[in-house]
C-alpha cells in the first residue's frame, strides 16, 4: 500500500483563507484589525525564524502582527512587566512567549502571567484545564493542526486506537485530550515507555512528537494507519527531518504527513485561528 500524502501546505492555505475572511469581518465591525504579538527573548536562531514566520503570516491574513525582541539577559521581572502591558493593551488580542526561554528566566511564572483570554498558545493553566474538562477555549496550535489534518482523512475517530508519542505541555498532552474528545482510545507514550514499537503497531492513528529523526520505523506502523509526524530535527547540513522513517512508513500507512510540509504549516495557520478566536471572544463578536 502506498500512503496518501496529507499536504499540510494546501490544508493550511484553506485555514488561512478562512481566517482572512474572519479578520476582514472583525475589521469591518471594530475599525481595527485583530492584533497578534510575539515576545522573543534572546537570539536563538530557530526561534528567530519561527517568530519572523508568525509575524509575516499574521500580516498576510490582515492582522496586526508585532514582535517584541528582548535581549538574552532580560530578567523574569522585566518580562513580567512587558506581559502586564500586553495584558492591558486593548489593541493586543492575543500574544505568545516564544519558547524556549533563556536559562534563568522562570518559565512557569512567565507563562502563568499571560492573561488566559490572550493566551494563543493555550499554555495558561486555565486554558489547559478547560481542555482537560472538555471545554476548550484556546488550545495549543500544533495539536489543533494535527486534528485538522486527521479530519481531512475522513477517518471517524470514535473507538479508534490513537497513540501519541511525546507528552509535552504544548503538543503531546493537549493532543491526547483533543483525540479523547473525539472518542478515540488514547495512549500517550514517552521516553520511559516500554515496548514502544509494539504499542505503535496497535495504533489506528499514530502521532510522533518527539524530536528524534527516524525514531518510528516502517514496521511500527499498523497497515492502514494514519501517521502524523510532528517532530522536526535538523541534520548537520540543516536539512529538516521528521520522527518517522517516511519512505518505510509510506509502505504501510493509509495517510501520512511529510516533513517539511505537513504539521509545520498547520501550526502557524491554527495560531492565526487562535488569535482570531481570542479577538472575537474578547469583543464578544461571533466568528
Ligand atoms: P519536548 O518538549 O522535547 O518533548 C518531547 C517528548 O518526547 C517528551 O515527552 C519525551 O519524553 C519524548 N521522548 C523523548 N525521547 C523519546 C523516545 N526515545 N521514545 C519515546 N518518547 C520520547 O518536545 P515538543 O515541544 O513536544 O516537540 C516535539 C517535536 O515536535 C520536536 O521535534 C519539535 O521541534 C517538534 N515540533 C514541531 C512543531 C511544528 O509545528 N512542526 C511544533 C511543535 C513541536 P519525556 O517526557 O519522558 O522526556
Amino acid at each position: 500500500m502506498a500512503a496518501r500524502i496529507l499536504d499540510g501546505k494546501a490544508i493550511a492555505a484553506k485555514v488561512r483563507s478562512e481566517v482572512a475572511e474572519g479578520v476582514a469581518r472583525f475589521r469591518a465591525a471594530h475599525g481595527r484589525p485583530p492584533g497578534l504579538d510575539v515576545v522573543l527573548v534572546g537570539d536563538d536562531p530557530a526561534s528567530q525564524i519561527y517568530v519572523r514566520n508568525k509575524e509575516k503570516a499574521a500580516t498576510e491574513v490582515g492582522m496586526r502582527g508585532r514582535v517584541h525582541r528582548l535581549s538574552g539577559t532580560t530578567s523574569t521581572r522585566e518580562l513580567l512587566d512587558l506581559i502586564a502591558e500586553l495584558n492591558d493593551d486593548d489593541a493586543v488580542d492575543g500574544f505568545l512567549i516564544q519558547l524556549p526561554l533563556p536559562r534563568g528566566v522562570a518559565e512557569t511564572e512567565v507563562l502563568d502571567a499571560v492573561s488566559p483570554a490572550k493566551d494563543v498558545d493555550g499554555l495558561h493553566p486555565i486554558n489547559a484545564g478547560l481542555l482537560v474538562l472538555g471545554r476548550p477555549k484556546l488550545a495549543s496550535a500544533t495539536p489543533r493542526g494535527v486534528m485538522r489534518l486527521i479530519g481531512e482523512t475522513g477517518l471517524d475517530l470514535v473507538g479508534k486506537r490513537a497513540v501519541v508519542v511525546g507528552r509535552s505541555n504544548i503538543v503531546g498532552k493537549p493532543l491526547a485530550h483533543l483525540l479523547l474528545a473525539q472518542h478515540a482510545t488514547v495512549t500517550v507514550a514517552h521516553s520511559r515507555t516500554r515496548d514502544l514499537a509494539d504499542l505503535c503497531r496497535q495504533a489506528d492513528v499514530l502521532v510522533a512528537a518527539v524530536g528524534r529523526a527516524g525514531l518510528v520505523r516502517g514496521d511500527w506502523v499498523k497497515p492502514g494507519a494514519v501517521v502524523i509526524d510532528v517532530g522536526t530535527t535538523r541534520d548537520e547540513k540543516g536539512k529538516l527531518a521528521g520522527d518517522v522513517a517516511f519512505a518505510e512508513a509510506c509502505e504501510r500507512a493509509s495517510f501520512i504527513t511529510p516533513v517539511p510540509g505537513g504539521v509545520g504549516p498547520m501550526t502557524i495557520a491554527c495560531l492565526l485561528e487562535n488569535a482570531l478566536i481570542a479577538a472575537c471572544e474578547r469583543t464578544q463578536m461571533a466568528r
